[in-house]
């Protein structure tokens, strides 16, 4: 790219994304406030209520690529402590700053933690009733894979609910957000980890990721119907939904 950054291919990505986040793993929580102004937080909470998880129990939700569990356990609090959330992460490192949260939280009786793949999810097909991924899958290689592992999980009438930073419309705003994005991330992320490296490579992997009628296309190849999205912060994140009919 124009930045510099050297070009990741294939097969080095997931070892490269599994290395930033081991390392960040302890401070993640913070990194996130941090690197998105707080403005993390508000997305999260815009995403779990357009999700809207019933108040009964024995509704499922699968969180995938759920890190320290931001949503599930947001999920799990809207539903009025009825939901059952399965956080999933390739990561034992943020999978285990999670469960910690849990046990603070009070949660742990309603969540539990799986480490596994997002392209190769370790359940049965028709197992859950919704299924999440927030800022994870342009972290994943295969994205059309992990896609077809949603829908397959899902049940009839299920719902996948993806957040993920996308494009911004505003012309100014545009501008902005890439000098942030470019300059002070990386910075972030070296004051913190010790190391901006990685983060110049999250950065330029936002900078790739399909817009967001492309994205829609995407979800609607792997067979899912009303796909429609929302933008955040003028697109700095959207959230695309879909569902399995
Ligand atoms: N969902 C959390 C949140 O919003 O705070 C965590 C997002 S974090 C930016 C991305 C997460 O994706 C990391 O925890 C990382 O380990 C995970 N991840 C990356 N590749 C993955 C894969 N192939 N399968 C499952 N998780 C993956």
């Amino acid at each position: 790219t124009s930045y510099g950054f050297r070009t990741v291919g294939q097969g080095e990505k997931q070892p490269l994304v599994n290395e930033v986040f081991h390392k960040v793993a302890d401070r993640y929580d913070l990194m996130n406030d941090l690197m998105s102004a707080g403005m993390h937080r508000l997305w999260k909470d815009a995403m779990v209520a357009w999700l809207n998880p019933p108040k009964r129990p024995g509704w499922r939700v699968l969180d995938v690529a759920g890190g320290t569990g931001d949503i599930a356990f947001r999920i799990v609090k809207a539903s009025g402590h009825n939901a059952h959330a399965t956080v999933l992460d390739i990561n034992g490192s943020m999978l285990a700053v999670g469960r910690d949260r849990a046990g603070k939280n009070g949660l742990a009786a309603q969540v539990d933690f799986v480490e596994a793949n997002a392209e190769e999810l370790p359940f049965e097909d028709g197992t859950f009733d919704a299924y999440t991924i927030a800022f994870g899958i342009r972290n994943v290689p295969r994205i059309e894979v992990a896609l077809a592992e949603a829908f397959r999980v899902l049940k009839v009438g299920g719902r996948f609910l993806c957040l993920e930073f996308s494009d911004v419309e505003m012309p100014l705003l545009d501008k902005a957000y890439e000098a942030w994005s470019f300059n002070a991330i990386p910075k972030i992320g070296k004051a913190v980890t010790g190391d901006g490296e990685p983060y110049s490579y999250l950065v330029e992997s936002i900078a790739k990721f399909p817009n967001q009628q492309n994205f829609a296309s995407m979800i609607e190849r792997a067979g899912f119907g009303r796909v429609t999205f929302r933008n955040y912060s003028g697109g700095i994140a959207a959230a695309h939904s879909g569902w399995k009919l």
